[in-house]
């Protein structure tokens, strides 16, 4: 064992991790465009991104300048009575890119926080009108972060089972699969129509920790329109959709109706800093105003609108706006389209499904199929050898690497799970 790993598992405790049968972490030195670098000089594609935050791989030059540019003008200021011009810029910037009524932005850490805000805005909007309303209506799989409101409004389960008893109550609606959406269209406009919902909170589109599952922009567009019928606040969760993982900017750029609220992070920083986004109206926003203090949103980080990773964001979206991004998108969505031809060969394949960027199936297995299941340990030692690092969410295998892979490095990644399949 390398002094690295030892050191850490004397002192390190990892997230999702249960310590007592881990295998010993891959101990990265190096991170260069798709590529990482174990202790050993191994190369492994890094075909999640990253857990799904990279957009523009590694150490990206751009990226590079503007974060050691902003550390020579500003490394962090406090943000309550006080600005800076990255986040300002990068305020201006977020709106512009979403619909108009987007106007305010509210900043801090990840996308735990920033659904959390989300999910305080809307029930402090309501009570600041007077209203009593502070029910939210979710959707079954749904993962929005792992704090106690995020959790409240996410899928219940061993994940967060110890803390149950104290979550809020949520509604949940079963995940459209094609045959029960009117039924579920139904149900949500009785809950709906009952006057107690504050919000309704969904991943647009695809439901990344549920397994990368993929529902209809028609159904989300029915859903969004019961919602606003009943002036019910759409809080939409582009975490994991954000930043060019559906083909298009946002999620929401698929659709017709657009939400209240967007809670932003992973692909914000092109992976590089910590930071979520909470973008909302003017017309939120000026429910919080007033001659009162306890009007306010009195919610805070240290770290809110840290500069660098503003100025971090700020270089993500020049990157976006270059159309050499979107033609490696727009190859990327069909090499996935041709792979997801070359997996109907294996008949134990099920649910094939892509959305942009995202390429995801099943392997049916015999038994339980479960985040513990041992298949995904053998898929992701299998991908290792093969220098691909890709971590399958129990029988889901997906891909979702960095929009900067070339055609062979693709290629690469595709052989390694054809290889995989062939000896299941
Ligand atoms: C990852 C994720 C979160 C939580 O974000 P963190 O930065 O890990 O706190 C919330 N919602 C969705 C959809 C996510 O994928």
């Amino acid at each position: 064992m390398s002094d690295l790993i030892s050191k850490d598992q004397q002192h390190v405790w990892h997230p999702f991790t249960q310590h007592h049968t881990a295998g010993d972490p891959l101990a990265i030195v190096k991170a260069e465009g798709v590529y990482l670098f174990d202790e050993n000089g191994r190369s492994y594609i890094d075909a999640n991104a990253s857990w799904w935050v990279n957009t523009h791989g590694h150490g990206h030059p751009h990226i590079a300048k503007a974060l050691s540019e902003q550390f020579q003008t500003i490394d962090h200021i406090v943000f309550a009575g006080a600005t800076h011009p990255k986040a300002v810029e990068l305020a201006e910037r977020i709106c512009g890119h979403l619909p108009n009524h987007f106007q305010k932005v509210f900043f801090s850490d990840n996308g735990s926080t920033a659904v959390e805000i989300a999910l305080k805005m809307a029930i402090q909007y309501w009570h600041n009108k007077g209203e009593h309303k502070q029910r939210f209506l979710a959707m079954h799989g749904s993962y929005h972060g792992d704090t106690f409101g995020a959790m409240s409004v996410g899928q219940r389960g061993y994940f967060n089972a110890p803390f149950e008893p104290l979550f809020f109550d949520t509604d949940y609606l079963d995940f459209p699969n094609g045959s029960n959406e009117i039924v579920i269209l139904e149900r949500a406009e009785r809950l709906l129509s009952s006057g107690n919902f504050a919000g309704l909170i969904v991943e647009p589109l695809v439901q990344g920790a549920a397994g990368m599952r993929m529902y209809s922009t028609e159904f989300l567009d029915q859903l969004t329109t019961i919602a606003q019928k009943y002036d019910v606040l759409v809080i939409f969760d582009e975490v994991m959709t954000g930043f060019g993982k559906t083909g298009k900017l946002f999620s929401m750029d698929h659709c017709q109706n657009k939400p209240d609220f967007v809670a932003l992070s992973k692909g914000l920083t092109a992976g590089v800093m910590a930071l979520g986004l909470t973008v909302t109206s003017d017309k939120i926003y000026e429910a919080f105003l007033g001659e009162e203090t306890t009007k306010a949103l009195l919610h805070g980080h240290s770290f809110t609108a840290n500069p660098l990773a503003c100025a971090v964001a700020c270089a993500n979206l020049d990157l976006f706006e270059r159309e050499e991004t979107w033609h490696n998108i727009d190859a990327m969505v069909k090499w996935n389209e041709a792979f997801a031809e070359e997996l109907e060969q294996f008949d134990f394949v099920t649910n094939i499904r892509q959305q942009g960027t995202i390429l995801a199936f099943e392997i049916q297995e015999s038994g339980e199929a479960s985040y513990f299941s041992d298949l995904k340990t053998r898929a992701y030692e299998f991908f290792l050898k093969q220098g691909v690092l890709l971590r399958p969410l129990g029988n889901v295998i997906f891909v979702n690497p960095p929009f900067c892979i070339t055609e062979e490095e693709y290629g690469k990644v595709k052989k390694a799970v054809l290889e995989f399949l062939r000896t299941v």
